[in-house]
């Protein structure tokens, strides 16, 4: 057993998250660390916040492992007077790194919504979109998943609430609630750019988060307007069936979403370290860090 330096640690993740498959927007990575410090004890989490950095100082952890970015754009500064630089500060006087897999850990095989799926026992078939740049087929955004038995959209949306780490929006539903679902495309994180894509898919529903009003309720009225000229060309007169979509959205917290993750890299981190050789501790951070932490439900609204 050997304690690895951080140059070692990093070429693991990065054979497990390659950072050339991020998007070009994106800015993954090693945020701060000394390549040659040694690294006994990492934390996972989502958000590279000041409470996740307190929670890496109290634990003793070397290396902090977030899936979002602290700094998407350049910046001017790292003064500890913005709560970005005080992350930066708090890291480096403790002598802690941070590191981030963002997109290129979405696309990858297993990826984020590998994680979100297995955390609510689906099957997956393939990615939503696939990346072209991978001849298996297995890498891309989001995935296509299958149900067997299937269940109701209310029974998906039940076991996504109790299995997805709790939040205090829950899961939020548009369609009917007693539609049975046999397929269902998820995607961890900000999921409304992939309308077209879930569509394209023919499933029953798609699971993912930050579903905002206008492209929720035009996606809908889509779908709604698709299955009545269908119900209509097949002489269906059930006026109910011809206008609902057969297609359901659940909208979860974008944390919750990402956060099985954690736990899959987690893992992925530990099976690298026991190959190895390596004295390595590996911690997933179980710390709420979805901004939206109370939830008043509307007297008499459906639940
Ligand atoms: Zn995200």
């Amino acid at each position: 057993m050997f304690v690895p330096r951080l140059s070692e640690a990093i070429a693991a993740l990065d054979a497990l998250w390659p950072p050339g498959s991020a998007e070009a927007w994106d800015a993954v990575g090693t945020v701060c660390g000394d390549p040659d410090q040694e690294v006994s004890r990492v934390l996972f989490a989502v958000d590279p916040v000041q409470e996740i950095v307190d929670e890496a100082v109290k634990l003793g952890a070397d290396l902090l492992v977030t899936h979002h970015p602290l700094y998407l754009r350049g910046t001017t500064t790292v003064a500890a007077s913005t709560f970005k630089g005080r992350v930066v500060h708090t890291l480096i006087k403790n002598d802690i790194a941070l590191h981030v897999a963002h997109t290129n850990a979405d696309r990858a095989d297993p990826g984020v919504s590998d994680a979100l799926a297995g955390a609510l026992d689906l099957r997956v078939v393939r990615p939503l979109v696939p990346d072209p740049a991978d001849p298996e087929g297995r890498r891309g955004l989001g995935r296509v998943c299958e149900l067997d038995p299937p269940v109701t959209v209310r029974e998906l949306a039940e076991r996504a609430a109790e299995r997805l780490p709790a939040t205090a929006q829950g899961i939020r539903v548009a369609g009917d609630p007693e539609a049975l679902v046999r397929t269902v495309a998820v995607s961890g994180g900000s999921g409304d750019s992939l309308f077209a894509d879930v569509r394209a898919a023919g499933v029953d529903a798609f699971l993912t988060a930050d579903l905002r009003h206008h492209p929720a309720s035009e996606f809908m009225a889509n779908g709604a307007q698709a299955t009545r000229a269908t119900h209509t060309q097949a002489a269906h007169t059930q006026a109910t069936q011809a206008t609902l979509n057969p297609l359901a959205l659940l909208d979860a917290a974008h944390w919750a979403t990402e956060w099985p993750w954690c736990e899959l890299a987690a893992a992925q981190l530990d099976e690298i370290s026991d190959r190895h050789g390596w004295d390595l501790r590996v911690h997933v951070s179980k710390t709420v860090t979805d901004p939206w932490n109370s939830h008043a439900p509307s007297p008499g609204a459906p639940n």
